[in-house]
């Protein structure tokens, strides 16, 4: 393999590589702006510039210092190329592009929602000057509203383009561009158009300092309170990978996280805004019984006890039993709801719950798919249960079986949809004098006529796995705890069934329900599962507190 000296470290690189994505490849920081590794190279930042001495065949292969200074992101790495970026024009360099880069930034850093992961302000302490010459006025640029998701800050931008060349090579949209030369220059959406696309806020992750800006998230927290916990789309069956952004258990905000396999550096608007049911004010956070009374606010173990305790027996008291498992759950969730069901009634009959679907797939011009199946893991509900045995059936088929089967006298339900989700032919099939317990996060039309409700966590308050629409099995984290007296689906099962077997229930654990799940039949539970990666684990804010 070639090699190449970057900053006195001697790297190997692949033919076609770049000086920039070498550094990267070997953990060694070359400062950059315009460039992202999923958009085309324009090297107009120049804060890249490196000073690069090369081979000269001409000169019997004599290494010679070449005269100007590359930029390290469109410069191709050559063998025997020694590069520094810590040399004294290269550093001199660095120090002028964040002199003019400054010039007319507002440095407004107090009020910026970018604050605390500005890479302005990052590369500023590192590669800037500590004081500025400039003392004649700042040119002022306008605050605009461009999007149903983004405000466009003017003053703040650096003109790397990025968020140009997303909407035009990812998107395909082209709403941006660059508007007016030299001091004035600035990026705009084109007259009459809006920057509104499927994918839109991710302009924001991309824009390297504030000028971009997220309405859904301005001004409700400083980045640096934030713990990122990472997870997997609970929404959609694409299975993109997120970090969910927390503070003292309530979610601010939602972010892409890389995976070149799955959904690469981006996520959809959906995707990204959709989790907001999740402390929605009519959020189910009670357990409750038909015609009951409301507990006591104090009285969460006792509304539990009393609760599962009439669940059980309605259920055991049917004798013939269905249960509907939705495909917003997880397969632990699954697993854990098929062992009990089957616990009650050896013969129940399993379905998989409805899965919505809105159009078609739609595929970006970089290849990011954008899933029309509006379920986390339909499919990997459908292999747990395949894996239990007996009659499985879909959401019809569940229907159908309720319709055919008048011996079937007791029906759990889950749900735990962003939205109404209960159809009238699911609501007629269910009626007639069965005992329905039901398992759901948001007020339906199922719920008051329910004989037992239970409150269920939704995906971000609990761990689990997903299969995605490729197939892909995905482990996710729990990034807050659930919301007042909800638990996971999971956990409610293990409750049941531990009263059911007169047992002391046990805390679910999703790396030992995997562990059974593959002892069980299903060893790609534990074989194909993928896991966050260990640097993205729970990654704690880097805010210290200093305990006076
Ligand atoms: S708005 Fe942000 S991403 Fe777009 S050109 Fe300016 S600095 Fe770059």
């Amino acid at each position: 393999m070639p090699t190449c000296t970057i900053n006195d470290v001697v790297c190997e690189f692949e033919e076609g590589q770049t000086i920039l994505e070498v550094a990267h490849d070997n953990d060694l920081e070359i400062p950059h702006y315009c460039w992202h590794p999923g958009l085309s190279i324009v090297a107009s930042c120049r804060i890249c510039l490196a000073e690069v001495a090369a081979p000269n065949p001409r000169n019997d292969g004599k290494i010679e210092t070449i005269p100007k200074l590359l930029p390290a992101c469109q410069t191709p790495a050559g063998e025997g190329q020694i590069i520094s970026t810590k040399s004294e024009k290269a550093v001199e360099s660095q120090h002028s592009v964040m002199e003019l880069l400054l010039i007319n930034h507002p440095v407004d850093c107090p009020v910026c929602d970018q604050a605390g992961e500005c890479g302005l302000q990052d590369y500023a302490y590192r590669y800037g000057n500590a004081s500025s010459r400039f003392e004649e006025d700042k040119i002022k640029q306008p605050k605009k509203d461009i999007g149903p998701h983004v405000l466009l800050y003017s003053d703040r931008c650096i003109m790397c383009t990025r968020c140009v060349r997303f909407t035009r090579e990812v998107t395909g949209t082209g709403e941006l561009m660059v508007e007016g030369r030299g001091a004035t220059e600035s990026i705009d959406v084109f007259p009459g158009k809006a920057l509104d696309n499927p994918l839109s806020a991710n302009v924001i992750d991309l824009c390297p300092v504030g000028a971009l800006l997220d309405k859904d998230f301005l001004f409700t927290q400083r980045v640096w309170y934030l713990k990122s916990t990472p997870s997997i789309d609970g929404l959609t069956s694409s299975g993109d990978n997120l970090l969910v952004e927390h503070n003292q258990g309530e979610v601010y905000r939602l972010k892409p996280r890389e995976n070149m396999d799955v959904n690469r550096w981006w996520i959809t608007d959906e995707v990204r805004y959709g989790w907001h049911f999740i402390k929605n004010d009519d959020r189910l956070l009670m357990p409750t019984l038909k015609d009951g009374e409301p507990f006591e606010d104090d009285a969460a173990d006792e509304a539990w006890e009393v609760t599962e305790a009439a669940a059980l027996d309605g259920l055991q008291d049917a004798g013939h039993i269905a249960a509907l498992i939705s495909p917003m759950l997880s397969c632990e969730d699954a697993w854990h709801l098929g062992q009990l069901v089957r616990a009650i009634d050896p013969h129940a009959v399993l379905g998989v719950g409805p899965v919505p679907i809105d159009g078609q797939d739609q595929t970006m011009l970089d290849g990011f798919v954008i899933r029309a199946e509006k379920a986390p893991n339909a499919r990997g509900v459908r292999r747990v249960l395949d894996a239990l045995g007996g009659n499985i059936v879909d959401a019809s088929g569940f229907e159908q079986a309720l319709q055919d089967d008048a011996s079937i006298a007791g029906v759990l339900i889950t749900g735990n949809y962003p939205s109404e989700w209960v159809t009238p032919s699911l609501q007629q099939a269910i009626d007639g004098g069965r005992c329905v317990v039901l398992i759901d996060t948001l007020p339906n039309a199922l719920v008051d006529s329910a004989d037992v409700f239970l409150p269920a966590a939704t995906w971000m308050e609990k761990a689990g796995t997903f299969e995605n629409a490729t197939g892909r099995l995905q482990s996710f984290q729990q990034s807050v705890r659930p919301k007042r007296w909800c638990k996971g689906e999971s956990q409610i099962a293990m409750d049941l069934l531990a009263r059911l077997r007169g047992e002391t229930a046990a805390a679910f654990c999703d790396d030992q329900t995997r562990k059974v799940m593959s002892e069980n039949g299903l060893t790609e539970m534990v074989r194909d599962v993928h896991h966050p990666p260990a640097q993205d684990i729970q990654a704690e804010s880097d805010m210290h507190l200093i305990v006076l």
